[in-house]
């Protein structure tokens, strides 16, 4: 069972504006404006450690990934920790939320889901996202074959794992389509197949108002 999404890695900004449907081209950049002026504001920090992971492929799971969650409004900022150990950690215009995002291999999807989020208890995104690469080749093989053979390359659907488990950081929960559905089925493969898998409208009102919140909410005294 394939239960989350969610990656990243290195320092780099993904500045964009959540998407609006139907929107047209993007108008080019104002000139006077600074490059830095598209992301002034970071919602999330990712820690990525890629251990066993290529560069290539870290780089491409977390576009993806990235990407997806813009769709959302959620601003992501990612650092490759054993690249920059250095620039490893939240950054200015950080709103203080930072989840490490870390790999593994060995589970088999049959047995676990190939992602686990553990969120800080009392926080909004704080926490650790776990991937096995291992686990996401099984699958995607296992799905390849149920799915008029259609094609997903791994680092789409480690990109698409890595969105899911970060919607957990951020405080959602499983739904019933979308990134956020606890299994991928033959429905959601396709759809991640050609650009489709997106979070639900639901999810990106919840997404909207958890980024309102702090990041860290106290305990109840009670
Ligand atoms: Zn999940």
């Amino acid at each position: 069972m394939l239960t989350g999404l969610s990656l990243l890695s290195i320092g780099w900004l993904l500045g964009m504006a959540p998407a609006a449907n139907g929107a047209a081209v993007a108008p080019p950049p104002s000139p006077a404006a600074p490059a830095t002026a598209l992301v002034e504001r970071v919602d999330l920090d990712l820690l990525v450690y890629p251990t066993g992971v290529g560069a290539s492929t870290t780089r491409q799971m977390m576009t993806v990934g990235s990407e997806m969650l813009a769709r959302t409004g959620v601003r992501i900022a990612w650092t490759d920790c054993l690249a920059e150990p250095s620039a490893c950690g939240p950054r200015d215009g950080s709103a203080g939320r930072a989840a490490v995002v870390r790999f593994t291999t060995g589970a088999s999807w049959q047995r676990e889901g190939c992602g686990w989020a553990v969120r800080r208890p009392g926080s909004i995104g704080l926490g650790v996202v776990t991937l096995d690469m291992g686990c996401v080749s099984e699958f995607a093989m296992s799905l390849r074959n149920r799915s008029d053979r259609l094609v997903v390359e791994a680092p789409r659907l480690m990109g698409a794992l890595l969105a899911h488990e970060v919607g957990h950081i951020l405080g959602l929960h499983h739904g019933t389509n979308g990134v956020m559905r606890c299994t991928v089925g033959v429905t959601e493969w396709r759809a991640l197949a050609t650009g489709r898998l997106h979070f639900s409208d639901a999810d990106r009102r919840q997404i909207a108002a958890a980024l309102r919140e702090p990041a860290t909410v106290r305990a109840s005294t009670r």
